[in-house]
């Protein structure tokens, strides 16, 4: 993802861009894991030491809001973040270190189309998110 159109979109929406901001924007752009708003400010405070928890909320806010990031859902609840993708797109998230991989292509319509028949209701839309282990967790829990 391209941190500066990232900030620039801010900008154009009048938010305010300081170093802790710029750092907050940086380090969720610069990765596909999946952080929480407290990872996000482990790591943007090693290139800006001075920063607030309160900063990261409200720049995670903000990027939400302007529909750059989304949340990735989690069994213990839905606080992490990502960088959105384009589109209709689906998410695969390994529950060990957060790495994501999108997928797009789906075979659902038979499956939505039999529901369908079987509840009576129209079905409109979906959202599929898939967990498991990625390789590097694979290999880490065999040792
Ligand atoms: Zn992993
Ligand atoms: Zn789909």
């Amino acid at each position: 993802m391209d941190a500066k159109l990232w900030l620039t979109r801010l900008k154009d929406n009048g938010y305010r861009l300081t170093e802790s901001r710029k750092a907050v924007v940086e380090t969720v752009a610069a990765t596909t894991q999946a952080l929480s708003p407290v990872e996000v400010y482990d790591r943007a405070r090693e290139s800006c030491p001075g920063m607030g928890l309160v900063t990261v909320y409200r720049t995670l806010e903000k990027l939400e809001e302007l529909g750059l990031i989304q949340r990735v859902h989690q069994m213990h609840g839905c606080q992490a973040f990502i960088a959105s993708g384009n589109g209709h797109e689906h998410l695969l998230l390994c529950t060990n270190c957060g790495s994501t991989v999108r997928f797009s292509g789906d075979q659902l319509d038979h499956l939505i189309g039999s529901i369908s028949r079987q509840s009576g209701y129209i079905i409109k839309e979906h959202w599929l998110q898939l967990f498991g282990l990625c390789k590097k967790c694979q290999g880490a829990a065999k040792k």
